[in-house]
């Protein structure tokens, strides 16, 4: 029976393994193998003088990355990966590769992000690329234990929509049928109708699409979404939930991950909580104070600025208290202030990593909202009942999976942490 690679100590006896074939070296009387399976390495070394002539025979051209079946003895030997390795009395052939191959697994040349994504497959055979996917594993499901533990339920909401969560233009159109229809950019609307229909905690963890022309090292056209909205709650709630969900994951990864940051050379530190929280306000001072350019109250917080507050705070913080002009219409404003809302971004001193917000609950405060925005409540009509009908306050937070990954473990581009990117120029494979 086949084990393993992982599962092959130095006091094993006897071993089969199968798996893609690392490397081959050939030295004249000994060929060495490196067999590999998603659990490790193992060396397979045959002697010319020892082995059995099938076995010989079938070592001869073997070519790197085919699957092969190896069954042998085994022998705790220093030099070898694992301490170990196989002395084959039987080899198999299982899948031959071809050559040459798309791309080199054992990565003497690092390739172009293109090549790679092109053999993708084949990329993430490189143990230090599966290694951010195991990461990824287990960061989505330290998600979802912290939330099923804490009451909330998992929903999913529909990707093909009428209408656009906040309006503009980053929408991609379908073709569906005689109707017009777009792939959502968020499932902000459905998740807060869930608070209507009395679920008070769900999350979602779906894609969510986004059309922008942008071809940056940070956004994606398809993203994955990890999605909360918790009925009687304020922002400061769903803060502290954010804040102790990634220091879960952050944990999670230190305790089951510790081969894949081996491969990857890092050792994330686990946040501390609670965040340090700035308001926008204060964010502005800060980056004003930094860099050469007079940003006023209501602008956005361009790149440029991101990054000189991110350089002071150096951790995890809060953005809180944004103008309600330039936040979503169902972000709450605040009732003294009302030109301040409820809203909230959780920042990485490289990039925002979510945004969140108490939610208007108000019929009446939301379809002003909506027509501040320069939008038609009819539009949204589907959204706007159920604030008719008993909605409870509420309020949540969208976060997203690549960035979350991408800055924990340093990538330099959030390709890096999507097994197939969709990008302005990409959608193959
Ligand atoms: P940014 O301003 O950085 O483009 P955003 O404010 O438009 O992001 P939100 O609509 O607030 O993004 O979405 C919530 C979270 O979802 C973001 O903080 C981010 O982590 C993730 N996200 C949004 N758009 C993208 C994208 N195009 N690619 C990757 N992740 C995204
Ligand atoms: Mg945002």
């Amino acid at each position: 029976m086949r084990i393993p690679i992982r599962d092959v100590t130095p006091n094993t006896v006897y071993a089969e393994i199968i798996g893609w074939v690392h490397e081959v070296r050939d030295l004249g009387g000994l060929t060495f193998f490196l067999i590999r399976d998603r659990t490790g390495i193992i060396q397979v070394t045959v002697s010319k003088k020892k082995a059995a002539s099938s076995v010989i025979e079938a070592a001869r051209d073997i070519s790197r990355e085919s699957v092969v079946r190896v069954a042998g003895g085994v022998r705790a030997i220093d030099k070898a990966p694992g301490g170990r390795e196989i002395s084959p009395d039987e080899i198999e052939v299982i899948s031959e590769a071809g050559s040459p191959l798309p791309l080199d697994v054992v990565e003497k040349v690092p390739a172009e992000m293109d090549t790679r994504i092109d053999a993708r497959f084949m990329d993430v055979r490189k143990p230090r690329v599966s290694a951010i996917f195991f990461v990824r594993n287990a960061a989505m499901h330290a998600i979802s234990d912290f939330l099923f533990t804490r009451g909330f339920i998992n929903i999913t909401t529909p990707k093909i929509v009428a209408a656009a969560t906040e309006g503009g233009t980053e929408l991609f159109p379908i073709a569906y049928f005689e109707k017009e229809a777009f792939l959502n950019q968020s499932p902000q609307l459905y998740k807060q109708m869930m608070m209507a229909a009395g679920f008070e905690k769900v999350f979602e963890i779906g894609p969510i699409f986004r059309a922008e022309e942008h071809n940056t090292t940070r956004h994606l056209n398809e993203a994955t979404s990890i999605d909360i909205e918790v009925s009687f709650a304020d922002h400061n709630d769903v803060m502290e939930i954010l804040e102790e969900i990634i220091a879960a994951v952050y944990r999670n990864v230190a305790d089951t991950c510790g081969e894949p940051l081996a491969h990857l050379g890092i050792d994330p530190d686990v946040p501390k909580t609670p965040f340090p929280r700035i308001t926008y306000a204060e964010a502005l001072e800060i980056a004003n104070r930094r860099v050469e350019e007079d940003i006023r109250f209501g602008d956005d917080l361009g790149t440029a600025a991101e990054k000189a507050i991110g350089d002071e705070m150096g951790e995890h913080y809060f953005i809180t208290d944004w103008p309600t002009a330039i936040k979503p219409y169902y972000a709450m404003p605040y009732e003294h202030d009302p030109e301040i809302s409820k809203a909230f971004d959780l920042m990485h001193p490289r990039m925002e990593l979510a945004s969140g917000a108490q939610r208007v609950h108000q019929h009446n405060l939301l379809v002003r909202q909506i027509r501040s925005k320069g939008l038609s409540p009819e539009s949204f009509e589907f959204y706007l009942k159920p604030f008719r009908y008993g909605m409870p306050p509420h309020a949540g937070w969208g976060l997203g999976a690549e960035r979350l990954v991408m800055t924990m473990l340093d990538l330099g581009n959030i390709r890096e942490a999507v097994l197939f990117p969709r990008d302005r120029h990409r959608i193959t494979p």
